[in-house]
């Protein structure tokens, strides 16, 4: 069995604008990465379409409307300072959830061992009802609900290593104890959450916040001390990943300081758990990442060490 890598064309397309950080070059970088020759194994597929039937395990069917409804013919949209539409937005965001889902497909059937998702727009900061901070769905919410409604398994464990925290999932997953996330972030930063003191209904999320200028000791000591204990009681089925690296000291966002070899460790620590605790199931799918060549340096480190794991 292969690691999966789920993308779709449409997701470059999408066009945020001029100066916008989270912008096409990202994510053609990061699949230039991919083709290098350590990823020959690499299992290429096409993400299909979500379908509203999946987006809205999630988001309401008005919501989910509503944003698709704002697609432009032509130009942008903003649907806040941050969140930018273009006429290829809805194509692409309907792909970036919908690789999520089909990568759940992938793993819970056997037919890959673990995948990742390079896609964009993003998801993590997109809530319940509402778009932010570049995401319009929340792409491993989605990803987590056909885990639990398609594949009949109870408890996903999400966990998210961008630098911001991902208000977005902690207010789908906070109310419902078969859903968990853990997000190490730096605070004070956007979107301006993720307290230790939110731990969701049955202490289901766990928020590591970080001060500004962090490096590698402070990121694998709060992983260790906080996440993966958390991660160990909570027992998933499958673990997923909010794969952002915006985190690393390159990024123009955000002051930590992580390097690529963080981004090693933490994968391997991952699936070193889920071969022990979930059959090495894990589904990954890329959030944040603003400084291109650290971007795809540290993400291709990650789906390497996915494909060893
Ligand atoms: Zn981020």
């Amino acid at each position: 069995m292969y690691t999966s890598l789920f993308s779709h064309p449409s997701c470059i397309e999408h066009d945020t604008g001029i100066g916008h950080p989270e912008c096409p070059e990202r994510l053609k970088a990061v699949l230039a990465a991919l083709e290098g020759e350590a990823f020959h194994f690499l299992d290429r597929r096409e993400a299909p379409r979500a379908e509203v039937e999946q987006l809205a395990r999630v988001h309401p069917v008005a919501y989910i409307e509503r944003v698709l409804a704002s697609i432009p013919a032509e130009g942008h949209v903003e649907l806040d300072n941050d969140t930018i539409l273009s006429p290829s937005s809805g194509e692409a965001a309907l792909r970036a959830a919908g690789a999520v889902c089909a990568a759940v497909d992938a793993v819970m059937t056997g037919e890959a061992r673990n995948a990742f998702c390079a896609t964009r727009p993003p998801g993590h900061h997109a809530e319940i009802a509402k778009a932010m901070g570049f995401c319009l769905f929340n792409n491993v919410a989605v990803g987590a609900e056909q885990a639990r409604k398609v594949h009949g398994i109870s408890r996903v464990a999400v966990i998210d290593f961008d630098v911001h925290h991902g208000n977005g999932t902690q207010d789908i997953f906070q109310n419902d104890p078969g859903l968990f996330y853990a997000s190490i972030h730096q605070a004070p930063l956007y979107p301006g959450t993720g307290f230790v003191e939110e731990r969701g209904v049955a202490d289901n999320i766990v928020n590591v916040p970080l001060p500004a200028m962090s490096g590698s000791p402070e990121f694998r000591h709060a992983m260790s001390s906080r996440i993966f204990p958390a991660l160990e009681h909570f027992l998933p089925e499958l673990i997923m990943i909010s794969a952002g690296f915006d985190a690393h000291t390159r990024d123009p966002l955000a002051s930590l300081h992580l390097v690529d070899d963080d981004y090693v460790w933490v994968t391997r620590k991952l699936g070193e758990f889920a071969r022990e605790y979930c059959g090495a199931r894990i589904v990954s799918t890329l959030e944040g990442g603003y400084d291109i060549r650290a971007l795809a340096s540290s993400c291709a480190a990650h789906v390497q060490e996915l494909m060893a794991a």
